[in-house]
Parts: C-alpha cells; structure tokens; sequence
C-alpha cells in the first residue's frame, strides 16, 4: 500500500461524510495527491522512513499553510491566503505528512461549540443534532470520523481538550512553548499554544514527536533537547502519584461524568497509582481570570485586521475612518465584537486596576500553587468537560451561559502546564473525556498515564 492509495481513500471518505459534518473550510484534493506521489517517490529511495510520511492530516484553519486560504473561520479573512508555511506546517511536510486540508473552527478561535464559524457550524459525527464542542470543532470531527488521521488545531482556554472530549478522541495541549506558534494566528499571546488531535495516545505521542522542538521565530519557544516521547509508552505506572482536585468536581458538572471519571480513576489505582484528593483553591477564580485577560489581549491582538494592511473591506465608506469603521463591523462577527469591545472597556484606564490587574495576580497566585501541588503529585486528574456535547442551537451555545463551559479546561492554560483529554466511557452513547495535567515539560508522566489507562 503506498501514500497515494492512502490520501485517495481518505479523499474518499471526507467526500462521503463531509455534506453531513461541515468540518472543513477548505480541501485540497489534487495538491494532496500531488504530495502523496512525491512522498511514495521518496520513500523508494530512502532507507529509514519517518512515521508520519504519507499520513493524511489536517489542520485547524488558523494556522498557515503556504499557497493556501487561511480564514480563522471570518468573513474579515475569508479570502486571505497564507504567504508562507507555520512552523508546524513545515514540520509535517518535512516528516511526510499529507495535509489534506483545513478544519472549520469557531470564528478567530472564540466559542466552545464551533457555531461561531462563518462558514456554518461542524456537526458532532457522534450525534448530528450535537455540537462537536469548539473552537477546534472541525479537527476533533474529523479525527473521530476518520475523515484524516489526525489534525493540529490550538488551544487559549481549552480549545484542543474540550472538542476531543466531545467527539471521543484524544487531545493534548502541551506545555506553553514546546510547540512554535509561529503561522498561528493570535487570539490571546500569553495563552495561546498549538495542540494535537488524534485517535489514541500513540499517535499523540508519534505527532508530538514530529511538530515540537525549538523554534527561533517564535520568542516564547523553549530551547531545550527534543525528547522522544514514543518512550514513555510503557505499560507500568506503579507508585505514579494522582492527585485529584475537589474544585473540578463541583456541583456544576454532570453528576454522572463526576461519577465515571471518578470510577475510572479507581481503575488506576488498581494499575498500582497512588490517589489522594487535594485542593487548588484558586481554580475557583480561574475562568474569570482567563476571560479578563483573553479579552484584553485579544482587543489588542485583533486591532491588526482593519481592512487595509489585510482582511475584509467595505466598497462603501466616505473617509479613512468610516472605511477601517465598515471594515470592523461588516468583517467581524458578533462573538468577536463583543469581545473585543469588552476587552477594550477591561483596559480602559478607569478599569484596569479592578479587572486586568486583579486577573493577572489570580493568575500568579494560580501558579505558585500547581507548581507545588506539584512537588508532590506527578499529575493531577479531573473531568475535561462539565456537560456531555449539547444540541446545536441551545442555550449552551451563547451568552454568559456558554463561558461556564471552559471552566475545567482554563486553568491549564493560565498556568502553562501541559493537559491530555483521554476518552474514558460513555453516557447515553455520548462520549466523556478525563482530563490528565501535569508539572511544566513533564509531558512524560501524562503519556504514561494516559497510555496505561488507554
Ligand atoms: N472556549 C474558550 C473561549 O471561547 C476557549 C477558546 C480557545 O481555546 N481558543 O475563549
């Protein structure tokens, strides 16, 4: 079996499926068919072959891949095409990869259900009246439907692990700065990180492999030796420490996602863990935290699409400023106005103490406490989500209500620590996710964990 024959049978499958999910903005059929020849010409010629060459693959539609349109899911940048390559866009065409095309996202990566998309929503393959969870809806959609074999998609406040836990698959946000974010376009810079959407914990660990590692245009990269983390697949996790959180178990989630994920804990236990609950008490101020200072960064990040250095512009206006007024309100929409808008009103001079400040000092004092839960916990384990996937269009979907739905997911991403979404069990057919963290670039005892349990 050789590359071509792989990507056409894919090719296949997405035409087949995608009328019903929607989890694409964009396919590139015949520059996929291209590469795959390329690839299988290569690999005659080679002696050793990288794992991911001819694997099919996506990647979630704010991240640039050359020659190709990168929307974010906006009308602002529905006609933009990426003049150069992300890091990890490169990375996987250097390893083989066959980026097949681009995933359907919330809109410039703001929501928790992917009905932020200017391009319609995804569906859930799971259930088709569901949402597939957001912003990287379309990525977990099409890794559970077996549309690519895995996709690449980014992660601000829970973007990666929340979808994975909807549609059933696994996710993995690794430690802020082991994977380069240079081509990802920018929600909220102290926040953002690329992540991984694959069946299984192998494959994680196989794509990490190829995408992480020191880049020097991005500043928040870190410089340090790659690890292979394959290695850490081993089935032995005795004397591992689990540390459970009361605060992501509170009465907001599920009673029955409370219930499976605790029973599947027990299960590690039995493997030879350690389990003791513990308590992060400031978790309870992290989501607010996060929604201050995504907001705040994203007002300023997106201050850049005005419609005449690029993005979406008005045929009809009387000055400059009406022209970059039109483009603004006719290009964004309305989830990423109101963002903006109240970003701006967080920074303003009379607010900034009492918002941003005060979100910025939760945020420390979040840290100094998981770094020493982590002295003595190797990981720490809790639901990913509160609530099985939704139906499209309900109350979960928007307004003030929706925010609730990152509560378990956020902290990670304030804090910078590494947190896998491993499937583990369903509930009325529909699948739940366990959410593993761990310390700073101990990506290892997570693939341990999650690989034992899987
Ligand atoms: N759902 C969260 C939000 O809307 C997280 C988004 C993300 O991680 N990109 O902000």
């Amino acid at each position: 079996i050789n590359s071509q024959d792989i990507v056409k049978s894919y090719l296949k499958r997405i035409s087949e499926t995608e009328s019903d999910l929607n989890s694409f903005i964009s396919v590139f059929e015949d520059y996929a068919i291209k590469r795959a020849k390329q690839v299988d010409d290569t690999i005659i010629r080679m002696k050793t072959i990288s794992d991911l060459a001819g694997i099919p693959c996506s990647i979630k539609d704010n991240i640039m891949v050359e020659g190709f349109k990168t929307t974010c899911a906006s009308k602002m940048m529905k006609d933009f095409i990426a003049p150069y390559d992300a890091t990890v866009s490169k990375k996987l065409k250097e390893d083989g990869a066959i980026i097949i095309g681009k995933n359907n996202m919330d809109e410039f990566a703001m929501g928790s259900s992917n009905e932020t998309s200017y391009f319609n929503s995804t569906k859930n393959p799971v259930d088709k009246s569901r949402v597939p969870g957001g912003s990287s809806g379309g990525s977990a959609a099409s890794v559970a439907s077996r549309q690519v074999l895995f996709s690449i998609a980014s992660s601000t406040g829970g973007s990666v692990r929340q979808p994975a836990s909807y549609c059933g698959v696994v996710g993995l946000k690794p430690t802020y700065g082991l994977i380069s974010r240079y081509g990802l376009v920018s929600f909220a810079s102290s926040l953002d990180q690329i992540g991984i959407i694959t069946k299984n914990v192998e494959d994680c660990a196989i794509v990490l492999n190829s995408v992480s590692g020191n880049d020097k245009f991005d500043s928040t990269s870190i410089n340090r030796e790659k690890e292979n983390y394959r290695e850490y697949l081993i089935d032995n996790i005795k004397g591992m420490k689990i540390g459970i959180p009361r605060e992501y178990f509170g009465s907001e989630v599920d009673e029955r996602i409370r219930e499976k994920v605790l029973e599947e804990i027990m299960f590690l236990e039995r493997l030879g863990a350690n389990i003791d609950e513990i308590s992060l008490p400031t978790t309870e101020y992290a989501l607010s935290a996060y929604y201050i200072i995504s907001l705040v960064e994203a007002s300023s990040n997106l201050g850049r699409f005005d419609g005449i250095r690029y993005g979406y512009r008005s045929d009809n206006y009387s000055s400059i400023e009406d022209l970059i007024i039109k483009n603004r309100s006719e290009g964004f929409g309305e989830e990423v106005k109101k963002r903006i808008l109240i970003g701006n009103y967080f920074l303003s001079s009379s607010n900034y103490e009492k918002y941003y400040e005060k979100a910025c000092k939760i945020r420390t004092l979040l840290k100094n406490e998981y770094e020493n839960i982590f002295r003595k916990y190797d990981v720490l384990i809790t639901p990913t989500t509160i609530n099985l996937p939704f139906k499209l269009g309900s109350k979960e979907s928007n307004g003030e209500y929706g925010h609730i739905l990152d509560k378990l997911t956020t902290p990670a991403n304030l804090v910078g620590i590494p947190a896998m979404t491993i499937p583990c069990g369903k509930i009325d057919n529909l699948p739940i996710g366990m959410q593993i963290m761990s310390n700073r670039l101990n990506e290892k005892a997570i693939f341990k964990i999650a690989y034992a349990y899987e």
